[in-house]
C-alpha cells in the first residue's frame, strides 16, 4: 500500500465543547490506484485528508490516535522537517478553492517556477521552461504567453489546471484532490476530471479523490470509501457499489443521483441531517436517519463487516440491504 490510514482519531476542541470530527477511520491507496473518497459535508473526509497531508489547524485540531502509514513509515511518528520534505516532494493536494490556494500577486509562471528552484535547484531560466512545459501538459492553451499572467486572469476550469500543474511539478507519489471540480460547472468538471485521470495513469499516481457527489467518481475511481460521521461505512470496488451496495446510507446516495435511464422520476432524498459532531448518535451514527434502523441498531456500533473479497460494510443488516436492491 503507498498509503494506508489506520485507525485514525480526530478532535476539534470548540467553545461548545468536542467536536470528533474522525473516529477511527481506516482506507488505503496503491500506487496507481484512484480511491474516491464520499461523504456528505461533516463527514470527515476532509479533515482525515489535513491530517495526512499534515497541515490540520493545531490546535483546535488534535490527532488522539491511528497510524498514518506513507511508504510503510508512520508520518505521524516523524520529525517536522522530514514531514516538510515530504509534503513537498512526496505529497501533494489540489483544493477546491484554486483562487485562494494560489498566490494572487505572483504571475503562475513564478508560482510553478519557483518549485523547481526551490526543490531542484534549478536555474530561473530552466524554472521557467518546465513551468511552460507542465502548463503545456495539463492543456492550457498558449502556455508560453500565459506563463507571464496573474491566477485571477485565468478561467475558473484553467485555474484549477494551474493548481493540478503545481501539484504534479514534483511528481509526486500520491495526490489528494479535495473537491477539485466543486466550484467548476457541468462540462468543465468533467474536462477537470479526465485530465487528473489521464494523468494519474500516465505518473502511476495514487490519488485520493475526495468529493460529495457520486455523480463524478464512476468513470475515475478504483475504489470507493463513503464516510459517515468520521468513520468508513462501506468500501468497495466502484462497481459493486453501483451495483449493489452494503450499506443504506451508501443507497441513498446512490438513489439521489439522477439517472440517465430514469427521466422524470422523483430523486430519493435521504431524510435528516448529518449528525452534530458534538453529539453523534449511539450506536450506528446513522440510525435516525435509516430507513432499515431497529433496536440493535441504537445501542450497538456496527464493526466492519467483511463483505467479500476487498469489500466492508459497517452495518448490522448488510445482507439485507445488499440483496434489497431493486
Ligand atoms: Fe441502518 Fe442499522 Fe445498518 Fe446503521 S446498522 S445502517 S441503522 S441498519
Ligand atoms: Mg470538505
Amino acid at each position: 500500500m503507498l498509503l494506508e490510514v489506520r485507525d485514525l482519531h480526530v478532535e476539534f476542541r470548540t467553545r461548545d465543547g468536542i467536536a470528533q470530527a474522525v473516529n477511527g477511520v481506516s482506507y488505503g491507496v496503491d500506487a496507481g490506484e484512484t480511491l474516491a473518497v464520499l461523504g456528505e459535508s461533516g463527514s470527515g473526509k476532509s479533515v482525515t485528508a489535513q491530517a495526512v497531508m499534515g497541515i490540520l489547524d493545531s490546535p483546535p485540531g488534535r490527532i488522539t490516535g491511528g497510524q498514518i502509514l506513507f511508504q510503510g513509515r508512520d508520518l505521524l511518528r516523524l520529525k517536522e522537517e522530514e514531514r516538510r520534505r515530504i509534503r513537498g516532494a512526496e505529497l501533494a493536494m489540489i483544493f477546491q478553492d484554486a483562487l485562494s490556494a494560489l498566490n494572487p500577486v505572483l504571475t503562475v509562471g513564478d508560482q510553478l517556477g519557483e518549485m523547481f528552484i526551490v526543490h531542484r535547484g534549478m536555474s530561473r531560466k530552466d524554472a521557467r521552461a518546465h513551468a511552460v512545459a507542465l502548463m503545456d501538459r495539463v492543456h492550457i492553451p498558449g502556455a508560453a504567453h500565459r506563463v507571464r499572467d496573474y491566477p485571477h486572469q485565468f478561467s475558473g476550469g484553467m485555474r484549477q489546471r494551474i493548481m493540478i500543474a503545481m501539484a504534479l511539478a514534483l511528481e509526486p507519489a500520491l495526490i489528494i484532490a479535495d473537491e477539485p471540480t466543486t466550484a467548476l460547472d457541468v462540462t468543465v468538471q468533467a474536462q477537470v476530471m479526465d485530465l487528473l485521470a489521464e494523468l494519474r495513469r500516465e505518473y502511476r499516481m495514487g490519488l485520493v479523490l475526495i468529493t460529495h457527489d457520486l455523480g463524478v467518481v464512476a468513470d475515475v475511481a478504483d475504489r470507493i470509501a463513503v464516510m459517515y460521521a468520521g468513520r468508513v461505512v462501506e468500501s468497495a470496488p466502484v462497481h459493486d457499489i453501483y451495483k449493489a451496495p452494503a450499506h443504506p446510507y451508501t443507497r441513498g446516495l446512490l438513489d439521489s443521483v439522477p439517472r440517465l435511464d430514469q427521466k422524470g422520476g422523483r430523486l430519493y432524498a435521504i431524510k435528516g441531517l448529518p449528525p452534530n459532531l458534538m453529539a453523534i448518535p449511539s450506536g450506528c451514527a446513522f440510525h435516525p436517519r435509516c430507513p432499515l434502523a431497529r433496536d440493535v441498531c441504537r445501542t450497538d456500533v456496527p464493526p466492519l463487516h467483511t463483505v467479500a473479497k476487498n469489500r466492508a460494510s459497517a452495518c448490522h443488516f448488510w445482507k439485507e440491504c445488499l440483496h434489497d436492491r431493486d
